[in-house]
């Protein structure tokens, strides 16, 4: 199902999403939802926040084959650096140039219920990255001076 954008300036985007217990028949549901969503709208990336659910949980698909579904990303390991200007769906018409590590190593909980620990370069790291900050009420906004 294709669900409703929270949009900047919504308060609702600076809330921090709560860690989930497991990927249960919901987180699921969730996840399929925050897909439909992003792939509607042309996304490479989604959190959970971004269509009103306070969970852990964020998707991203830069378009190379790599779908990748995580609850309760966390970055282990940051490495290079890495910029480009960001756009973001909960942000229509702004983008932000912000700096980012080239390659992160992240856990997190798969659509199995298995943990994981990937390796991620480039746009796909950016992705990532962008999307964890949402986790912590952080948008592309919050990083203009
Ligand atoms: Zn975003």
């Amino acid at each position: 199902m294709i669900l409703d954008i929270v949009k900047y300036p919504n308060k609702f985007l600076a809330k921090e999403s709560k860690v989930i217990d497991n990927m249960g028949y919901g987180e699921k549901k969730d996840l399929k939802n925050m897909l439909d969503t992003m792939r509607a709208n042309k996304g490479i990336g989604i959190a959970a926040v971004q269509v009103g659910i306070l969970k852990q949980l964020i998707i991203v698909d830069i378009g190379k084959g790599n779908l990748i579904k995580l609850g309760n990303p966390k970055i282990l390991i940051k490495k290079g650096e890495i910029s480009i200007a960001e756009c973001c769906l909960s942000v229509p018409n702004e983008s932000v140039k912000i700096q980012r590590a080239n390659e992160v190593l992240v856990s997190g909980l798969n659509e199995n219920n298995q943990e994981e620990i990937k390796l991620f370069h480039g746009l796909e790291a950016i992705a990532v990255q962008h999307e964890i900050d949402h986790l912590n009420g952080k948008i592309i906004i919050d990083y203009k001076v």
